[in-house]
């Protein structure tokens, strides 16, 4: 070992970032065209002007200086509604439709999954994750969240785990139909007493509710009583698909669909992250902006199964709007820098149905940036530590390499990052202080083997659940 690189070493407890363009996403929306950034332990200790913070920090022995040369630093990204869980399962369900998804690709997936699989799942996940420059996610409900919660203890990242929730509902694979609401209760209370606050603070638990068609009454009340003693967030599909409003109608005996019921049920809270959220009216996006619920939106996945979410008027209504990219089998790519790009596509696009065009001038790339930093980092119930670049707060950002046929040239940096970034332009991401990617090398796993691991694995799963996928040519 060199006698720098021994420094370097030692000095880990303060690093100086400098000589790059910021953008903080602070209240005020700051950014510095030479900023430097000075970190120490896992907290932000001083941000401003590149000479500023050299002169602050030059005179302390073992500091670590970085000159970034012009890069972008911003706040790692958050992914608001992901199945870790569900990795394994990237490619299942391509092309066919939302019964076939579920009843005889999803649900035979997951009910077949090993705790081993989510292991791997999850890392194979993470490393997508990390490479999208997300620090930190929600999950949206899954198989063997203990092996998940080692999974990302060791990626470095941070995130909330949510365990899959159903105590009713036809069709269910055999060895989740016997849960009863008791056994969910305890399963995920047992959860947050062993997990909770672990990982140096990174892992939190939330409770799951998978989705208003696979729970009773009495799961939906439990949950909410439960998560309201312990001060934590509830994570739910919402109002997804049309048919789910139906049946709240139907089987609840009801006028009404899944947001005005849970509203019925004191269920819609600042704690609950309602995830899609497609199907909502006008006096629901209300409901919504009064109770402060946060809302994921997953561009992509609701593109291939659920419709156009009414974002721009949740917006209007100052309901706090996040984004997620879903499952693998969903949406295929893991990636929040291209559900940035999709966002702001889809709702300009969407606008061709009010006003007979579409409005170019709908969610623009400073709207967007802040839901995938600031309002993600809201929507986990976690922007007193994270989402922005401020004194005090986490550590946890991110590095974008512009110099590349990407973003080359560049006006606009907010601009360039919502509408030119590609996941390869993040080239290190820092979270709780430390490096947990840096020049797109993964530190704390092995990408090649985690991959080889995770074919592997696919391919016994696919096995064991009997999911067969049909060719769609002749292969010879
Ligand atoms: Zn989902």
């Amino acid at each position: 070992m060199s006698k720098m690189e021994q420094v370097a070493e030692k000095s880990e407890s303060l690093i100086l970032l400098h000589n790059a363009v910021i953008i903080t996403l602070n209240p005020q929306l700051h950014v510095f065209r030479d900023g430097g950034i000075a970190v120490e332990g896992d907290i932000i200790k001083s941000i401003g002007q590149s000479h500023h913070i050299l002169s602050q920090f030059s005179h302390l022995p073992h500091s670590q200086f970085i000159d970034l040369h012009g890069q972008f630093i911003l706040p790692g990204l958050i992914n608001t509604h992901v199945h870790t869980s569900q990795q394994l399962g990237r490619g299942i369900a391509d092309d066919v439709d939302l019964v076939t998804w579920l009843h005889h690709r999803i649900w035979p997936y997951e009910s077949n999954m090993t705790p081993n699989d989510s292991y791997i799942s999850t890392l194979l996940c993470g490393i997508e994750l990390i490479h999208s420059g997300v620090t930190c996610f929600a999950e949206a409900g899954g198989q063997h969240v203990p092996e998940m919660a080692r999974a990302v203890q060791l990626l470095g990242l941070r995130a909330c785990l949510t365990e899959s929730i159903m105590d009713t509902g036809e069709g269910l694979p055999a060895s989740w139909a016997i849960r009863t609401t008791d056994h969910c209760m305890q399963s995920q209370k047992e959860l947050y007493s062993k997990y909770n606050n672990t990982a140096d603070g990174r892992i939190r638990i939330w409770f799951g509710i998978r989705q208003i068609m696979n729970s009773t009454d009495r799961l939906l009340l439990e949950t909410r009583d439960a998560a309201q003693e312990l001060k934590t967030g509830i994570h739910m599909h919402i109002a997804e698909i049309d048919y789910e409003n139906h049946v709240v109608k139907d089987t609840r005996k009801v006028n009404y669909g899944t947001v005005t019921y849970l509203k019925k049920m004191k269920l819609l809270q600042s704690n609950l992250l309602a995830a899609h959220t497609v199907w909502v009216n006008e006096k629901e996006i209300q409901m919504l902006s009064d109770a402060g619920t946060k809302v994921s939106h997953c561009p992509a996945s609701a593109m291939r199964m659920l419709g156009f979410a009414p974002i721009k008027e949740m917006m209007d209504a100052k309901v706090c709007v996040s984004l997620g990219t879903d499952g693998a089998p969903s949406n295929n790519r893991m990636s929040i820098v291209d559900e940035m790009y999709l966002a702001s596509l889809i709702n300009k696009g969407r606008e061709v149905y009010s006003k007979g065009a579409t409005d170019p001038t709908a969610l623009p790339a400073e709207t967007v940036l802040q839901m995938a930093t600031i309002n993600g980092a809201k929507s986990v119930l976690w922007d007193n530590e994270i989402g922005s670049l401020e004194v005090g707060k986490k550590a946890d950002m991110i590095v974008v390499n512009p110099f590349s046929w990407t973003m080359v040239p560049f006006h606009d940096c907010i601009s360039s990052l919502v509408y030119c970034m590609r996941s390869e332009n993040v080239i290190s991401v820092m979270c709780n202080g430390r490096w947990i990617m840096k020049d797109r090398k993964i530190l704390n796993v092995d990408e090649e083997k985690v991959i080889s691991m995770a074919r592997s694995a696919s391919a016994e799963l696919l096995k064991r659940a009997r999911i067969h996928i049909p060719s769609k040519m002749n292969f010879v």
